[in-house]
């Protein structure tokens, strides 16, 4: 298993069908896993908060969503071979799960926007099973948490944005016992429509980001962390040449 180090996260060196067949591996061992899809912004977060920075490290896999991520990797001397990002991950996982009969549970966004994503996979996949949703503005979680359990998926998308999704899925639904959880951040929004991914072309190029940030320009406070992180690499880089 390839893993790449960048600022002391663990970064799986993977392509997309790897990472389907790990996850399938998870799901038959029953072993309460968690996915997490990574990008500048959370190792970033990581530096700062603790509890975040346990939750990847306890990750049983973490991809790199994200062209920073795979920049930073150059800069270390330890290319990573490709971005697996959560969107096409999970639009992975649905296409793999009409096959194997994987039961999905989802988590997160505004309330009507798991349903309408909901409702567009049934009709794209017409196998795949999503056997339960809630929206992710909730207080008191024990009923779903309940649910959660009750209903048994064998994967858990959850859309909470980063770091809440994550904590919530080590803090409160390993214990459920569902095999493999996986923080999605807006990837419902995509899924129903609500928000449209960046042409495939400026996805190649690697500028998903500033699609991103044209279309939301709010995010233009939480993408200054890029150059941070690209800085705070190079400069590790330049210390561990020095050791
Ligand atoms: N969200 C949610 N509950 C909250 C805050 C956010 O369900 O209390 C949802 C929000 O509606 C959106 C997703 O979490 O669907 C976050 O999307 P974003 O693209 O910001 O993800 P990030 O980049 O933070 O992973």
């Amino acid at each position: 298993m390839n893993r790449v180090s960048i600022l002391g996260i663990e970064i799986d060196d993977l392509d997309l069908q790897e990472a389907v067949n790990r996850i399938n591996g998870y799901i038959e061992k029953g072993q309460p896993s968690m996915v997490v899809t990574a990008n500048p912004e959370m190792i970033m977060l990581a530096e700062a908060d603790r509890e975040f920075r346990e939750c990847l490290q306890q990750a049983r896999m973490v991809t790199a969503d994200g062209i920073g991520l795979v920049i930073a990797a150059k800069i270390l001397g330890t290319p990573l071979r490709q971005r697996v990002t959560g969107i096409d991950l999970v639009t992975a996982l649905f296409e793999n799960a009409e096959n194997k009969k994987h039961r999905f549970y989802f988590v997160g966004a505004r309330p009507g926007v798991a349903e309408k994503a909901a409702e567009n996979i049934r009709n794209r996949y017409p196998g795949v099973t999503i056997a339960g949703l809630h929206h992710g503005y909730f207080e008191d979680d024990s009923h779903l948490i309940s649910d959660i359990a009750e209903k048994k998926p064998d994967i858990l998308l959850v859309a909470l944005g980063m770091g809440r999704q994550e904590k919530w899925i080590k803090d409160r639904v390993q214990k459920t016992g569902v095999p493999v959880s996986i923080g999605v951040g807006g990837s419902f929004d995509v899924l129903a429509g609500e928000v449209k991914r960046a042409p495939v072309w400026m996805r190649k190029a690697g500028l998903e980001w500033l699609y991103r940030l044209i279309k939301q320009p709010s995010r233009f406070i939480r993408m200054l962390q890029l150059p941070r992180f690209l800085i705070a690499v190079a400069v590790s880089r330049i210390f561990s040449c020095r050791q």
